[in-house]
């Protein structure tokens, strides 16, 4: 039950021709009274930020949307147990952090980081960053091998030339095979792109990727402690972790990279709480007379080149992307989010091909996901996902309904997500608690490095 003014009430379940709601999740009167945007619920939203920076940029609007009371920015935020949980190695970072470009795109910083110990609702096992020097603004890709690393540089220096008029002058990387196969140091040299690589052993030449790194970490597992998800749902986090660090105030510029990019400042009016319970109109063409008006979802990101809200549909397994949507950001729901046997995506169609600037969805900063607006056309299980790259987005990740789930739960007690580390040498890798997934991932490898040589 959903108020005029799209507060929820209650919720309910349909048996026959009988409405039945459900009293333990029937809000109270003061439940009811439209939940207070408090800076506790802005430091959920905005992926656990830290409380000074997040201070920081309330202060000095930094962001655009944030509606707490004046008072409110000088209370301390009450103890946050998924932030605890998530952040708990205090190591300073050795790395620089200083600016060394003098202009966007001069300089880009990027590492590999995985494998990561589930694998996504996707398949990917590893995630890409690609770090602009100058604006610290950051794209994220997922991999499933890390020879993927290739196609996906080559996808974002399309991206990012075409969208800035500037040429890459030089990738900085550590050693990393997957930069520097023939194939990878041929194309930058035919696209004079130079190639430094990092020294061994001296995080502060890396400091920018390695900072980065562990903020995407930190961010990603405080989302998903908070909101009770399964590790699955880490590209997900991960992907809206970026998003949302692209938004905020960074060291040492005082500016988001955001801001640096596109020359305004963010609007982060239309963000919610990772992983809480959200509520999507149903198409008209989806539902029966007699049927609810909206499904109980969970929101996970937001799209890149759509206008709305990535949401988990559980019952069916598959991602599916709406506009109108209700929160619920104090619920992440009673039944936890089970393994899911296959995955489909559906996404709202492209709608237009040009400027990046599409991939920001901008109507929200009107405010009006509450109100009556086009939604996605569903796409039938039969077509089986074939989405196409974002190639605009910050995060791509192909959902592969061939996922093998049940390799996912085997995963799920004994291995970590947070602070991957990976080993230098195969002996290394066999000594560590996770022998046998790095022994896999190894030797996953292999089969695509000599499928991609055939
Ligand atoms: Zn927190």
């Amino acid at each position: 039950m959903i108020h005029r003014d799209a507060t929820l009430i209650a919720t309910g379940h349909r048996i026959k021709h009988l409405w039945y709601i459900d009293s333990v999740s029937c809000m109270s009167d003061e439940a009811c009274a439209k939940l207070k945007v408090t800076l506790p619920l802005w430091h959920q939203r905005l992926g656990h930020v830290n409380e000074k920076r997040l201070k920081t940029a309330i202060k000095k609007r930094l962001i655009v949307g944030v509606d707490v009371d004046k008072h409110d920015t000088d209370v301390a935020i009450p103890f946050c147990e998924a932030c605890v949980q998530s952040k708990q190695t205090h190591k300073p970072f050795t790395g620089s952090a200083d600016v060394q470009s003098k202009e966007i795109l001069q300089l880009i910083h990027s590492d590999v980081c995985g494998p990561m110990s589930v694998g996504s609702l996707g398949g990917a096992r590893y995630f890409v960053t690609f770090t602009d020097d100058y604006s610290r603004f950051s794209y994220v890709y997922f991999l499933k091998h890390k020879s993927e690393v290739f196609e996906k540089f080559k996808e974002f220096h399309a991206e990012v030339t075409n969208f800035t008029d500037n040429r890459i002058k030089t990738l900085r990387t550590d050693n990393g095979g997957e930069y520097t196969s023939f194939a990878f140091e041929q194309y930058l040299k035919m696209n004079g792109i130079r190639h430094e690589v990092t020294t061994p052993h001296t995080p502060q030449q890396n400091g920018i990727s390695e900072r980065l790194n562990r903020t995407l970490q930190e961010m990603a597992m405080s989302q998903i402690l908070h909101a009770g998800l399964p590790k699955c749902f880490w590209a997900d986090s991960i992907a809206t972790a970026c998003y949302v660090r692209n938004r905020l105030p960074v060291c040492p510029l005082n500016v988001s990279p955001f801001e640096k990019w596109y020359a305004r400042k963010p609007s982060v009016k239309y963000f919610r709480v990772f992983g809480c319970v959200a509520y999507a109109l149903k198409p008209d063409n989806e539902r029966t007379k007699m049927d609810a008006r909206s499904e109980k979802l969970r929101f996970i990101g937001y799209p890149l080149r759509a206008k709305g809200y990535r949401l988990y549909d559980e019952k069916k397994h598959r991602v599916i992307v709406r506009r109108d949507v209700i929160f619920n950001e104090t619920v992440f729901d009673t039944n936890p989010v089970t393994y899911p046997s296959d995955v489909v995506s559906v996404s709202t169609p492209a709608t237009d091909d040009n400027a990046a600037e599409q991939s920001e969805p901008q109507s929200h900063d009107e405010g009006d996901e509450a109100q009556s607006l086009p939604v996605s056309q569903p796409v039938r299980r039969s077509e089986r996902q074939v989405r196409q790259p974002d190639r605009l987005g910050e995060w791509i990740e192909y959902i592969d309904t061939d996922v093998d789930f049940a390799q996912t739960t085997e995963y799920k007690h004994r291995l970590y997500f947070c602070n991957v580390v990976e080993p230098k040498t195969i002996d290394e890798a066999m000594k560590m608690p996770e022998a046998e997934m790095w022994k896999q991932a190894s030797d996953e490898e292999m089969l695509a490095y000599s499928t991609m040589n055939t």
